[in-house]
């Protein structure tokens, strides 16, 4: 293993023993040379590098939406974890004997009595906030056919 000339400045170099293959001398702007020349020997032939290096490049935003697809994908503690907060509101929600009124059933199917009311958001997820309501049927042959709320509290 002898001496060998710098690809960059062409002047004669030890190579370390660890790296016999080494080209560069350990001069600081031919080492930044061959890692530039590494990068774009990478970004030409393999894909996954290119890719994972425009993620930080100018058109990052426009891979953004997929940036959250794989982050979920390689944190899947991120998404179980969310999923486990998800599952353990639901439970809360069924303990708490609360079950979604179908429209479709007429209304004095529905029992006299105390109610425990949560605000349910559009993704179902019932908040935290709860009240007891009253509410009394007042008449069981009152609009059957409605899902209009004929009750009084
Ligand atoms: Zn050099």
């Amino acid at each position: 293993m002898g001496n060998k000339r710098c690809t960059a400045c062409h002047r004669v170099f030890h190579p370390c023993p660890q790296v016999p293959e080494q080209s560069f001398c350990s001069a600081l702007e031919c080492q930044r040379e061959r890692r530039r020349r590494w990068q774009q020997k990478k970004r030409r032939d393999d894909p996954a590098y290119r890719d994972n290096d425009s993620r930080y490049g100018k058109d990052w935003s426009a891979k953004n939406p997929e940036y959250w697809k794989r982050y979920r994908e390689d944190h899947p503690n991120y998404t179980d974890r969310n999923r486990r907060q998800q599952q353990s509101r639901n439970q809360k929600q069924r303990a708490l004997g609360i079950a979604k009124v179908d429209a479709s059933v007429p209304i004095s199917s529905m029992p006299s009595g105390r109610y425990r009311l949560t605000l349910v958001a559009a993704d179902g997820i019932a908040n935290e906030d709860m009240w007891i309501a009253e509410i009394a049927v007042l008449s069981s042959t009152y609009d059957e056919s409605g899902g209009d709320c004929k009750v009084r509290t």
